[in-house]
């Protein structure tokens, strides 16, 4: 439960009073820029992460897979970053290079809290237990990659490089979808062949969604 009165925006919220107004804020690429809401950012990532580990699927995700078992689903959009379309058997390890004929069934619009990408060298790696821990401290892993690459660096005695930081591969308010281009292109060819469109769960305010 996020927007409750003792939910999980509130108690963010009340952890940096004037820092975060509503739930949107929190996931406003805005919240990068500085030390504090870096923190907060960081935090609110971790508890969110530690609620979809213990989060069961519903019966509308069963009700979808049913429907892609019965080949009558052509493919799935989620506004949701939780993934939990993946517990009830959908293929989201979605590869956004081919276009025409594209097999993933389930494309997440907003990025998913399944994996967490380096800021310095785009390596992706799983969002762990153990790298969950660090995210509810307020702060974020360094990319092993680049801690490796950087140990090697040091043992040949070269210069010291930057090392990246782990986050969360979520798409935030602000931020452009690093695969929008192929999204908008597949959802056009998903329009000319649909011809049945379910809407569950959303006001549709997003303008990205809102347009697909
Ligand atoms: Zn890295």
């Amino acid at each position: 439960d996020f927007i409750s009165s003792d939910g999980l925006y509130n108690m963010i919220k009340s952890q940096y009073p004037g820092v975060f107004r509503s739930g949107k804020d929190l996931f406003d690429v805005q919240l990068l820029r500085t030390h504090d809401t870096i923190k907060g950012f960081n935090l609110f990532m971790g508890i969110l992460k530690e609620l979809i580990v213990n989060a069961k699927s519903t019966a509308t995700h069963s009700f979808i897979k049913k429907l892609a078992d019965m080949k009558k689903l052509k493919r799935v959009y989620t506004q949701n970053i939780d993934n939990l379309e993946e517990l009830v058997g959908f293929d989201v390890n979605w590869q956004f290079e081919r276009v025409k004929n594209c097999k993933a069934q389930v494309v997440q619009l907003h990025g998913t809290l399944s994996k967490l990408r380096c800021n310095a060298c785009t390596n992706i790696c799983p969002f762990t237990s153990q790298y969950c821990e660090i995210f509810k401290e307020g702060g974020a892993p360094n990319c092993p990659e680049c801690v490796e690459r950087e140990n090697t660096r040091v043992k040949q005695g070269r210069r010291p490089h930057f090392i990246g930081q782990l986050k969360p591969t979520v798409i935030l308010y602000g931020d452009t979808h690093p695969k929008g281009l192929e999204i908008s292109q597949i959802a056009k060819r998903d329009q000319d062949k649909a011809d049945c469109l379910l809407i569950m769960g959303t006001s549709l305010r997003i303008p990205g969604v809102k347009d697909l």
